[in-house]
């Protein structure tokens, strides 16, 4: 895995997380997202009004990813085979 740019490392904070994150996948709760420089994933969910950043891996991006699937540019969300 790459090494966390200073911003992942310094963790996202309020609505935007920080300004290389692309969003990845909309939820009604929860959204993902996609840091362009250390390719780190997060998930940014809503809690008493207090917006909430954890860090996900790639496999947790996919299950959570419940809502509108956002096509990153040229990086296709492959879905894993069931059972390989
Ligand atoms: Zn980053």
């Amino acid at each position: 895995m790459n090494p966390s740019c200073p911003a992942c490392l310094a963790g996202p904070t309020s609505i935007e997380g920080h300004a290389d994150l692309t969003v990845r996948t909309v939820g009604s709760t929860l959204l993902t997202f996609q840091c362009r420089r250390c390719q780190r994933n997060w998930a940014r969910s809503m809690q008493g009004g207090i917006f909430t950043w954890k860090p996900i891996d790639a496999q947790s991006a996919r299950t959570l990813a419940m809502g509108t699937a956002v096509p990153p540019r040229s990086d296709p969300f492959d879905e894993p085979s069931p059972g390989s």
